[in-house]
């Protein structure tokens, strides 16, 4: 009968990382959609930022003021929660490879 390993012989898993570190890794790269902010047709709901899973949604005095493209992985959701008409969007999903120079 073989010999089981002991927990020396286990090869490491995977990468430890620190906790608490998750502003380091930005995650926006991983992303095949964009969301476009048009400013002028926002009404500064803020319902864009409390549905973000990603906190991507930068916000000053009340007011949206952007999107953290960083961290934004162009899942939609402030897209499709966005309160104002299609015809006058305020958040648009565009394929991301419209961006790429
Ligand atoms: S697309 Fe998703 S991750 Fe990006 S800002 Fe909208 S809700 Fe947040
Ligand atoms: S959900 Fe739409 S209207 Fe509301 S703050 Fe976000 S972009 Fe503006």
């Amino acid at each position: 009968m073989a010999k089981e390993k002991g927990w020396k012989d286990v090869p490491m898993a995977g990468l430890i990382v620190e906790p608490g570190n998750s502003v380091e890794y930005k995650t926006g790269s991983w992303r095949s959609y964009r969301p476009v902010w048009h400013p002028e047709n926002c009404i500064h709901c803020l319902f864009c930022f409390y549905y973000c899973p990603d906190s991507a949604i930068t916000v000053k005095d009340g007011k949206m003021t952007g999107i953290n493209y960083d961290f934004c992985k162009g899942c939609g959701i402030c897209v499709t929660e966005c309160p104002t008409k299609p015809e006058k969007p305020a958040l648009e999903l565009k394929l991301e490879s419209e961006f790429i120079e």
